[in-house]
């Protein structure tokens, strides 16, 4: 059913517990936990409970919780006090965009320069 756990997914375990994680942040429908491969200081990946494949699938199934999803991205900003330098909430969607982990997911980085365009 839209939204269940999924067994193979890497980030329905980390919502379960059966996977640990550094969490920092947590709602009744999010996750928030420090990416094990840091592409900069700052960099964390907030998650929604539920399982869709990408953040366009999420938002057109669950609207809240993908606000919920944003909102908690910049309380990770604020914990981390990247409000005032600048920071980057970035959805990879599929694999040519460099999707790895098919539950969506935002990473959010911050804490050096960022170019644009990305890489
Ligand atoms: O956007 P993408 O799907 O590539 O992002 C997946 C992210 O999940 C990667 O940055 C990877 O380092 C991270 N990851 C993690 N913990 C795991 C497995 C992957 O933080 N156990």
């Amino acid at each position: 059913m839209a939204g269940e756990p999924q067994a193979d997914c890497l980030f329905c375990k980390i919502v379960s517990g059966e996977v640990p994680a550094t969490v920092v942040r947590e709602t009744d429908t999010t996750v928030a936990f420090r990416d094990i491969n840091p592409q900069a200081p700052t960099h964390v990946l907030v998650i929604p409970k539920v399982h869709y494949s990408d953040a366009a699938s999420l938002a057109a199934a669950e609207p809240q919780i993908t606000a919920d999803v944003l909102r908690e991205a910049g309380g990770v900003a604020a914990d981390e006090k990247l409000d005032e330098t600048g920071y980057r909430v970035v959805f990879n969607t599929g694999s040519g965009a460099g999707q790895t982990v098919f539950h969506a997911h935002a990473h959010v980085l911050g804490g050096r320069g960022l170019n644009w365009p990305p890489g």
